[in-house]
């Protein structure tokens, strides 16, 4: 056990591959992880997608566990191995939880008969972890890892990786020159990395796996009008299918009781996400989630959807808000969502930014109103929430090798997860193999 092993991303992913390495005796002192945020007990709760646990340790703490839920992970080792592997980071966050008796699992079984005429709903357990404890879990988390050596540098931003020497340069928060060498990179640096990980792919030319564009909105409306569904699944997910078509859309992410909308930074737009409160004091009886198109056959999908994005964003240079009766809703910490609320005009000219395909979402909106008979205007959109989906470097399904440099691991949403469990298990999945081999 001498390989040097580097993690770019503190994050779900790299946090989860460290800690399976130090709990089967791989010496933490040859591990160093790099982060461009701050440790977890300087991070502040504006810093959402940066720093311990990454954006999973400001999201809303929910752990999906599903095979068709959060991105890819079956496709690498089989429907088996994924659940063990998921189940070793739900492990994980029940470890670190200063309450594990509270994280609680939501599993629904039966499908209503109401939604039946015009929705399908995806049915799968999650596990609540609860925003307001990830904090504390990531402090306890970090504690371990540091307290078995694993150096820690944060408030570094790596900008170059030279795959052919196995080095790295980074800047730390004082502008200074950091650089450091390998055996093994991980490299978990998440969506707020994700353009870093597109210019590696362009400059190595990495090859690459198809993929879809992922774009919508989040909407949100008082909870009341969805309870009836909500009492049957907390978390659902409806969805509907035009295969002929090539789309298919899904409700994606759900909050609830004390449920915010959550702007997230990418590229330097603005687009929007969700998260959940446990805290009874947070309550503000709302819900939301996003209404995600998956759209097949567009050429380029990753500029294709870059390209709606900032179009959206030149209306006013920030995220969009549509209703026909509200306005956008408050943060957590009391300020209005952050954005430009449109008329009915202006939404003639969203609609032609995404090229027709927004009557799919008007529809699904028209046919929600028809399930949940109450909702009638008593909602708004937060335009748009999109899932880049870079194009995903090719890998050895076995450890998520680079095929052309097989020392250099990605794992997580800078590979082709959606979410904390599979994040998670993608970062176990290569510790296993390392440990196999030293
Ligand atoms: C508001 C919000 C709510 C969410 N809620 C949920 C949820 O309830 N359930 C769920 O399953 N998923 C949720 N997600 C998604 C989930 O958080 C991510 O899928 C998951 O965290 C991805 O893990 P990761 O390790 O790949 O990346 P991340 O957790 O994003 O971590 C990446 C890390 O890399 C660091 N980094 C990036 N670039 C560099 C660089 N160049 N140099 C150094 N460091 C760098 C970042 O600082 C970050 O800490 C949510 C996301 C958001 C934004």
């Amino acid at each position: 056990m001498s390989k040097k092993i580097v993690i770019v991303g503190a994050g779900v992913a790299g946090i989860n591959a460290a800690t399976k390495l130090v709990d089967n005796g791989y010496p933490g002192e040859l591990i160093t992880i790099i982060d461009m945020g701050k440790d977890p007990h300087k991070r502040l709760p504006s810093e959402v997608m940066t720093g311990m646990l990454g954006a999973g340790g400001w999201s809303d703490g929910k752990l999906t566990y599903h095979t068709a839920i959060g991105g890819q992970l079956k496709k690498y080792c089989g429907e088996d191995k994924a659940m063990e592997l998921m189940d070793q980071v739900i492990t994980n966050f029940k470890r670190f939880h200063p309450k594990p008796e509270e994280v609680q699992c939501s599993n629904p079984d039966a499908e209503p008969d109401f939604i039946k005429p015009y929705f399908g709903l995806r049915l799968f357990p999650v596990w609540h972890v609860g925003t307001d404890y990830l904090l504390e879990i990531a402090k306890n988390w970090y504690s371990y890892l540091v307290n078995n050596g694993v150096h820690f540098e944060w408030e570094t931003k790596v900008y170059s990786i030279d795959f052919d020497s196995n080095f790295l340069r980074a800047k730390d928060k004082y502008n200074q020159e950091v650089r450091l060498s390998y055996d093994e990179l991980i490299f978990g640096v998440g969506k707020s990395g994700i353009d870093f990980g597109k210019v590696l792919a362009e400059q190595y030319d990495l090859p690459t796996e198809p993929k879809s564009v992922q774009i919508g909105v989040r909407f949100e409306a008082p909870q009341h009008h969805f309870q009836k569904l909500i009492d049957v699944s907390y978390d659902f997910k409806l969805y509907r299918k035009f295969d002929d078509k090539g789309v298919s859309l899904r409700s994606f992410c759900t909050n609830n009781n004390a449920a915010y909308v959550a702007v997230e930074e990418t590229y330097g737009n603005s687009t929007y996400n969700g998260h959940a409160k446990k805290d009874e004091r947070y309550r503000n009886d709302m819900t939301n989630f996003g209404i995600i198109m998956e759209l097949n056959g567009i050429e380029d999908p990753f500029t294709w959807s870059r390209e709606v994005v900032k179009q959206l964003q030149s209306i006013d240079n920030k995220g969009l808000y549509y209703s026909p009766s509200r306005t956008p809703s408050f943060t957590s910490e009391g300020d209005h969502v952050e954005a430009s609320q449109i008329s009915d005009a202006d939404m003639q000219t969203v609609r032609h930014i995404f090229e027709g395909y927004f009557n799919y979402i008007d529809e699904f909106i028209d046919d929600m109103k028809k399930v949940f008979p109450t909702l009638k205007d008593d909602w708004g959109i937060y335009i748009p929430e999109v899932k880049y989906l870079s194009p995903e470097p090719l890998v050895d399904y076995t450890n998520l090798a680079l095929t052309k440099y097989p020392n250099v691991h990605f794992v997580g949403d800078a590979l082709s997860a959606r979410g904390i469990t599979v994040s998670g298990a993608q970062g176990i999945y290569v510790a296993e193999d390392i440990l196999k081999y030293n």
